[in-house]
């Protein structure tokens, strides 16, 4: 069974190899590329939604190719911020992107607000498209507070000012296996290894769960 990454990230493909090829039972899928496909124009993201964004995509390089494609999307909603950045995470202080840059954007409009007003939660939607058209999509959250100022210098992104409360540090503060085990792309990708396993290889081994 092939399926297409929408990603030019080899980082991805690698985390989604693993997935599937090292826990039990082991899914038998070819993972491949968009670097596979070099004639395929740039994906556009339809919004405005990340669960639009994540289908629109996968459903692109299905119509071009007709080979099932998975397709991601996540950002960070800030509740104080009427869930801004949101779908547009990447470039909330503008093109190109600038992970410094929107960090620093993030505190400025922050400013003054009180800890317990900085709820704030990341999000990750899978989308899964079949050539016959069939669509699933699988969602992550993981939820935690920004903090006033950066913290940490693992991660990407918004990570050094993602507070987790319950292991009080940030995400860029976390070890990298901790913070793969508990993000919001950990959960949405543990249930789409599901999806995949109950729709792409349906028995004779018995269902392995979740655990949530
Ligand atoms: P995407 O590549 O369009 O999905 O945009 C994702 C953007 O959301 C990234 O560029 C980051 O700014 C932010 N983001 C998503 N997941 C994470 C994370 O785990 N840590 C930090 N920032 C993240």
């Amino acid at each position: 069974m092939r399926v297409i990454l929408a990603t030019r990230n080899l980082g991805k493909l690698r985390e989604f190899e693993a997935l599937t090829r090292d826990q039990s039972p082991s899914l038998p899928i070819q993972w491949l590329a968009l670097n596979d496909f070099p004639s395929l124009p740039e994906l556009a993201e339809p919004g405005p939604t990340f669960r639009a964004n994540a289908l629109g995509k996968a459903e692109q390089v299905v119509n071009a190719t007709g080979i099932a494609a998975l397709a991601d999307d996540s950002g960070l909603m800030v509740d104080a911020l009427n869930g801004l950045p949101g779908i547009n995470s990447a470039r909330f202080a503008g093109v190109p992107k600038n992970d410094q840059r929107n960090n620093e954007k993030l505190i400025r409009l922050l400013k003054g607000i009180p800890l317990e007003r900085r709820t704030a939660r990341f999000v990750c939607v899978l989308a899964l498209v079949l050539p016959d058209g069939q669509k699933f999509t699988t969602e992550g959250f993981c939820e935690g507070l920004i903090a006033e100022e950066m913290c940490g210098q693992g991660g990407f992104g918004y990570d050094p000012l993602f507070f987790l409360p319950g292991y009080g540090q940030t995400f860029a503060e976390l070890s990298q296996m901790l913070k793969n085990a508990i993000s919001h792309r950990a959960v949405a990708m543990e249930k789409m290894r599901f999806l995949l396993q109950v729709l792409l290889f349906p028995e004779p081994e018995p269902l392995r769960r979740p655990n949530f």
